[in-house]
């Protein structure tokens, strides 16, 4: 039996031999390796069920020296399965900012890129190097994947509502511009798997901080109030705004100068399957996905 999610996506393949995982169908056919994990370590066809309980992220409550040996084995096999290793892996700290690093030669195969390194923390990086592994890790945020394949270049965001708030998709896409002289118009981005609109409440400042620093045009695009209800299911006053953070992602990279047509967005909700994922907002917090983007180009 095939593993499945609550949603029917289309723009992605799910991948089960080895460590399962997914890919965009569109950097698949630009021949770029990609990944998205799930929980599992393993997936069993035949019987249709898996092991689950992947880690490859080191969380907060863990020991790191406890925690590092086993994450770092399970992206090194993740990695493995995309044709690369962890001797290229580039992460970062992912603190919700929307600060994007250009990634040297130095930043292959060590610790995040973050605080130590650069006095600043950082959730994106960009990358002209032939075969750097970037990795990103959400337990709801979405991964942003960007590629140019004219200039054979890649950049990987973790965009939560905070880095989404400050636009790292575009952050991301203007040091591609201006590191690499790519042409937005030839680039391709696509929104990974993380928390969909009716799971996504939030406060009234999240809204506030929107029409701000956005417009309340676009606010009132990406952001709805769902009425409250009372015992029998009837509204009443009240309520609380939804985010759609992969609208508000895909503005942002149409808004940057990614073509429509260029942009792939996952419809797969990270809390409505928490079987299969960990959620931050679900309560799986016991790790995170790793989203992973090799920047090699078979074509
Ligand atoms: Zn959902």
């Amino acid at each position: 039996m095939k593993l499945r999610f609550s949603e029917n996506s289309k723009v992605f393949t799910i991948h089960t031999d080895g460590i399962p995982y997914l890919s965009f169908d569109m950097l698949d056919e630009l021949g770029v390796p990609n990944l998205y994990s799930t929980r599992y370590i393993s997936w069993d066809a035949e019987n249709g069920n898996g092991i689950t309980g992947l880690r490859t992220a080191i969380m907060k409550t863990e020991d790191p020296a406890e925690a590092a040996p086993v994450c770092r084995a399970n992206r090194d096999a993740l990695a493995r399965q995309l044709g690369s290793s962890l001797a290229m892996e580039i992460s970062t700290d992912q603190k919700h900012t929307n600060y994007v690093h250009v990634a040297s030669g130095e930043d292959l195969g060590v610790p995040p890129v973050g605080s130590v390194l650069h006095r600043q923390f950082v959730d994106g990086v960009v990358t002209d190097i032939p075969d750097a592994l970037l990795t990103a890790f959400g337990g709801d945020c979405p991964p942003v994947y960007i590629v140019d394949p004219v200039k054979k270049t890649a950049g990987l965001v973790h965009a939560g509502w905070k880095g989404t708030l400050g636009k790292i998709p575009q952050v991301a896409v203007a040091q591609m511009v201006v590191k690499f002289g790519c042409d937005p118009s030839d680039m391709y981005a696509a929104i990974g798997p993380g928390v969909c609109k009716d799971c996504y409440e939030m406060g009234d400042e999240v809204y506030d901080a929107f029409a701000a620093q956005w417009s309340r045009e676009d606010a009132d695009r990406i952001l709805s109030r769902y009425p409250a209800k009372d015992g029998d299911g009837r509204e009443i006053p009240g309520g609380k705004y939804h985010l759609d953070l992969r609208e508000a992602n895909r503005l942002t990279l149409l808004r940057a100068g990614i073509p429509e047509d260029h942009i792939a967005v996952s419809n797969v909700c990270t809390m409505c399957n928490v079987d299969k994922f960990y959620s931050y907002r679900g309560r799986r917090l016991e790790n995170e996905q790793a989203a992973m983007l090799v920047n090699h180009w078979e074509r």
